[in-house]
């Protein structure tokens, strides 16, 4: 086995890339040419076909099992299989893409340019649900409408979600077509209807549920990080002015189900280990989590520590041949609750996870300026604009912004990894 953590590919340029060294190894599905999607996996700026390496009869046992499971094009039933299938096939990758490469000659034809590839969803998402869980973001939003009170009484003892649209989900690249609705405009009693005038993004981690439950059968918190197979970034695209006009009493509807983006590539939950941490110890006076939330391993290693960016892209500063400006920089250790006591919570009533299953963190701020995950908390609901490097300005995303979040993980001692891009660009209203 080679999973040491700075243990070097033979794939050249996989050592030391941004997102995709050996130890990261999403995966993915992707198609080339005419191809069928077929599942593949990111090794530098290359996909490794596994339908292609797995004829080649180089994989056995229950990672051979494993990549069988991915063949339809869609890893649900990958997923299904658990962590020991996806752990034997990690295993199995280390040992073909590391060094020094008994197989490389025979690998070389199943590996494909990413440029020349087309990324796909990785899984059929039967249901999505976003949660709330990033709580400054909560508190900046919140104070925009109570300034006195921002987190409702609820917050600190349930994680809040609502569900969200699977039909509407897209892999990065998608185009973002404004939405149109009612809108209760500042000043008028009655509502008009119009394309969205407050377009926004927002920045999240998408999980991926692996082994799901049977209906009726609640996942208890010590066993909840087992049923979670990977992680992506997610973009929430909200109109805000259709939401603000929407959401009582029942929250989020169509201002929130025209797209959601998805960065293609899941990094497993095994590539994120060694950048697990500690949950933040809340402040004090904050409620502990009931007994059912609350497991002392989780507490200990089940935050992640993943450092988060949204770009943004304006037409006039591509014609100006201008970088992506960084609008946010925040980290993932801002969420209140642990992806396990989302499942737990998810699932206590005897609701059923499947397979494929897709839970949004909800929106990642930090508490300072700089750290705000959303239009909405930078320019505080419209009325301080963000400058660009460009001259311009923004409250909320005009037609042709292009959005694009980043996510990497470091620690020293450990090779970095990367989620790869989840990007969109606005286009005009039907
Ligand atoms: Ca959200």
């Amino acid at each position: 086995m080679n999973d040491s953590a700075m243990a070097r590919s033979w794939v050249e340029h996989a050592n030391g890339h941004r997102d995709f060294p050996l130890q990261n190894l999403p995966l993915g599905i992707f198609s080339r040419q005419s191809q069928a999607p077929r599942c593949g996996v990111a090794i530098g700026d290359a996909i490794l076909d596994l339908q292609r390496v797995l004829e080649l009869g180089l994989f056995d046992g229950l990672a051979r099992t494993a990549v069988e499971a991915t063949r339809g094009g869609a890893l649900n039933a990958f997923f299904a299989l658990g962590t020991a299938a996806r752990v034997a096939l990690r295993e199995r990758l280390l040992e073909l893409l590391g060094e020094p490469g008994e197989h490389r000659g025979e690998l070389q034809a199943a590996l494909y340019p990413a440029s020349e590839c087309q990324m796909h969803l990785p899984a059929k998402v039967g249901d999505y649900t976003d949660f709330y869980v990033g709580i400054e973001h909560a508190k900046n939003v919140g104070k925009l409408f109570r300034p006195d009170n921002p987190l409702l009484p609820n917050y600190k003892h349930v994680p809040i979600a609502y569900h969200g649209r699977a039909s509407t989900l897209r892999p990065s690249g998608t185009e973002v077509r404004r939405p149109k609705g009612q809108t209760l405009p500042a000043g008028h009693t009655a509502p008009t209807f119009g394309p969205c005038a407050r377009l926004d993004y927002e920045l999240e981690l998408g999980i991926w549920i692996g082994q799901g439950n049977e209906m009726g059968q609640a996942i208890a918190i010590d066993e909840a990080a087992g049923h979670v197979a990977g992680y992506c970034l997610l973009n929430d695209w909200s109109a805000r002015d259709i939401q603000a006009w929407e959401y009582q009493p029942l929250g989020p509807f169509l201002s929130k189900s025209f797209i959601t983006s998805l960065s293609p590539w899941v990094v497993t939950a095994e590539a994120l280990a060694p950048f697990r941490c500690a949950q933040p110890p809340r402040p004090e006076g904050d409620p502990q989590p009931l007994a059912y939330l609350f497991d002392a391993q989780d507490q200990a290693s089940g935050a992640l520590d993943i450092e988060l960016e949204v770009l943004l892209l304006t037409p006039r500063m591509a014609q100006q041949g201008l970088a992506p400006a960084r609008l946010t920089s925040s980290n993932s250790r801002s969420m209140y609750f642990t992806v396990a006591q989302m499942v737990t919570h998810h699932s206590v009533n005897g609701c059923q996870l499947q397979p494929g299953d897709l839970f949004g963190s909800g929106t990642l701020s930090g508490a300072e300026s700089g750290s705000f995950g959303s239009l909405l908390e930078i320019t505080e609901g419209g009325k301080h604009p963000v400058q660009l490097p460009s001259g311009e300005t923004r409250t909320f995303l005009e037609d042709g912004d292009e959005v694009i979040l980043r996510a990497r993980c470091m620690r020293p001692g450990v090779a970095s990894i990367g989620f790869g891009e989840c990007r969109g660009r606005v286009v005009a209203a039907n």
